[in-house]
């Protein structure tokens, strides 16, 4: 057989992304894959695991450091959502969707949001949710038709979101909505808390796994 080329194989984890795949994977097997069934069955989300994620610093793995992030990168995400999806998909997912909220407030959010919402987001004294798809909208996710408009000081949101992970349990909600033209450029960012006036939450989804 011939030997590999770098075509093959583009690259190779480093040291350090080595040994956090290590961790993860062994969290993963001890702290998580021998519950994850029945915290499935049980519709249970294990909300002292998922902190306990933070404190390997998985609360911001992409974030600044400033905030409580780790600044690490997204393949560095990537290795480490894929060795705890070998514990539970699911469990994974759900951490990952809160990163990725996390994020978009450390890149767009204005310094004052930042100092006072990120660091509990890093810790996951606090955990958000990311609000995209709408009943009409999916992978077209450009076509979304909730609206903010300015009212005063505020913005007025209407519309509905549909497969929100964390939706009822979550603390925050960075939500997707229509400021301007049709299409991408006319969307804009919000950040909602739980107890918004206005805000409520649906019938959960019947589906087959994925109940945490
Ligand atoms: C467990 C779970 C958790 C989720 N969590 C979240 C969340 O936290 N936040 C959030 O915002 N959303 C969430 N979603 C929603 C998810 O992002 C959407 O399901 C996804 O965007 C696809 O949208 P859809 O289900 O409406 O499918 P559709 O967009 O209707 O697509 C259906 C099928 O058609 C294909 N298709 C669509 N358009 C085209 C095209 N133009 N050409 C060819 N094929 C096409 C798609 O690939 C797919 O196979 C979640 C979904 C699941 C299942």
């Amino acid at each position: 057989m011939d030997a590999m080329t770098d075509t093959d194989r583009p690259f190779d984890l480093n040291e350090d992304q080595r040994s956090m795949q290590d961790m993860v994977s062994n969290f993963a097997r001890e702290k998580v894959a021998p519950f994850a069934v029945d915290w499935d069955q049980d519709r249970h989300l294990p909300l002292d695991v998922i902190r306990q994620t933070a404190e390997l610093g998985m609360g911001g793995i992409y974030v600044a450091e400033d905030v409580g992030g780790s600044a690490l990168t997204r393949l560095d995400a990537a290795v480490i959502f894929e060795a705890l999806a070998t514990g539970c998909p699911a469990l994974s997912a759900f951490i990952s969707i809160h990163n990725m909220a996390a994020w978009m407030i450390d890149l767009y959010g204005n310094e004052e949001q930042r100092q006072r919402i990120l660091p509990q987001l890093t810790s996951m004294e606090k955990i958000a949710s990311y609000c995209l798809t709408e009943p009409g909208s999916g992978s077209d996710a450009a076509a979304l038709k909730t609206t903010a408009i300015r009212d005063g000081d505020c913005y007025v949101l209407n519309g509905t979101k549909q497969f929100i992970s964390g939706a009822g349990s979550n603390d925050l909600y960075v939500v997707m909505a229509r400021t301007g033209e049709v299409g991408p450029k006319g969307i804009s960012c919000f950040i909602v808390e739980k107890d918004t006036p206005g805000l409520s939450f649906g019938a959960e989804e019947k589906k087959m796994g994925w109940h945490i």
